[in-house]
């Protein structure tokens, strides 16, 4: 690892975290209410592992291979949780049940089944310890090829993740239609979240805000902002 990356990653964590404190400040809300997740996705692990040095425990991830790898190569770090925060076949659901603390990207039934069967599986073999925390990312605009669960359909989709075996209904997660105003696609997610939790009392997390946007999820309530470009700098390609 290279002392000059250090250094860099280093003054831009100061500084996200200087930004989400403002963030948190301007909103009225407490620090430490707002977790950091940084998104680590097409960085080396060299890079997860300097943010490690600098107090990170909590890494994003949105593809598979690229995911068990890294873990594969930090599995010396003790105390890591990784996140699959990008959209998921049902293939992949059995091993991102082996490696991941909380899934951010669940959006449909038949997800669900596939992450519980793997779960289940991962808990009786020892691979965890734990149930999988579940977010399910709700569609904020009428695009169904960009992921997420239409409204509507959120009610049946959290009795399903709530009852399924080896699985923790978590909260909600949602990126904002693209052109879209955050502020008004971070508002309906909050009186989504608000409504969940009605029936849901434990699933209090509400993943929103980004590089470009974190201010206006805070704004709305997100206790968890996912933020790569800020942290990394820009990625080779951005697609997901
Ligand atoms: C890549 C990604 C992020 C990080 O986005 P930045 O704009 O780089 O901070 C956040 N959420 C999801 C779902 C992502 O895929």
């Amino acid at each position: 690892m290279s002392d000059d990356r250090a250094a860099q990653i280093a003054t831009a964590l100061g500084e996200v975290r200087a930004r989400l404190s403002r963030a948190c400040v301007d909103a009225g809300r407490e620090p430490a209410e707002v977790q950091l997740l940084p998104v680590t996705k097409y960085f080396p692990a060299s890079d997860a592992r300097i943010l490690y040095s600098l107090g990170c425990r909590d890494f994003g991830e949105s593809r598979e291979q690229e995911a068990s790898a890294k873990v594969r190569e930090l599995d010396d770090l003790p105390g890591v949780r990784w996140h699959m925060i990008g959209s998921l076949q049902r293939n992949k659901a059995r091993a991102v049940a082996g490696w991941a603390h909380t899934v951010h990207s669940v959006d449909s039934g038949r997800l669900v089944e596939a992450l519980s069967k793997g779960a289940v599986a991962a808990l009786s073999d020892g691979a965890r310890t734990e149930p999988l925390r579940v977010l399910l990312q709700v569609s904020l605009d009428a695009d169904p090829g960009r992921g997420g669960v239409p409204p509507a359909e959120l009610p049946e989709l959290a009795r399903h993740t709530a009852t399924a075996g080896g699985l923790a209904l978590a909260g909600l997660m949602a990126v904002p239609p693209l052109g879209a105003d955050p502020d008004a696609a971070f508002e309906t997610l909050s009186g989504l979240h608000r409504e969940l939790l009605h029936e849901h009392p434990d699933a209090t997390t509400l993943s929103a805000g980004m590089t470009g946007d974190l201010e206006s999820a805070v704004r709305h309530g997100s206790t968890c902002v996912r933020v790569g470009t800020a942290l990394l700098g820009s990625r080779p390609i951005t697609s997901d």
